[in-house]
């Protein structure tokens, strides 16, 4: 993704704890997003309103290990909770694909 080409600015909010599963990467059928996760491991996962520009937020269920991709992920700009930048080894989230957790 060559971010000069466009002005898409993608902030991720992470919001409030949910009980279910990953819609990244428990989803049920084919992968579509490259990992996927066997729906038994204990995943947590969060809300997470995703903001691109000025479009109406659309909302995922994301664990944390897809959360911490995406905060390293060219393609979003910001990872935000309560306001404040989101920091993976501040989070308190529990990662199973990542052992080594980079801020
Ligand atoms: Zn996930």
């Amino acid at each position: 993704m060559n971010k000069t080409d466009n002005k898409k600015h993608l902030v991720f909010h992470v919001e409030e704890s949910h009980e279910d599963y990953c819609h990244m990467c428990q989803q049920l059928g084919e992968p579509q997003f490259g990992v996927k996760m066997h729906r038994s491991l204990p995943t947590d996962t969060r809300w997470v309103r995703m903001v691109m520009n000025d479009d109406a937020p659309k909302f995922s269920v994301l664990c944390g290990d897809c959360i911490y991709e995406a905060y390293h992920s060219d393609g979003v700009d910001q990872v935000m909770e309560n306001g404040k930048a989101w920091l993976p080894s501040k989070s308190g989230m529990m990662f199973i694909r990542t052992s080594k957790i980079e801020d």
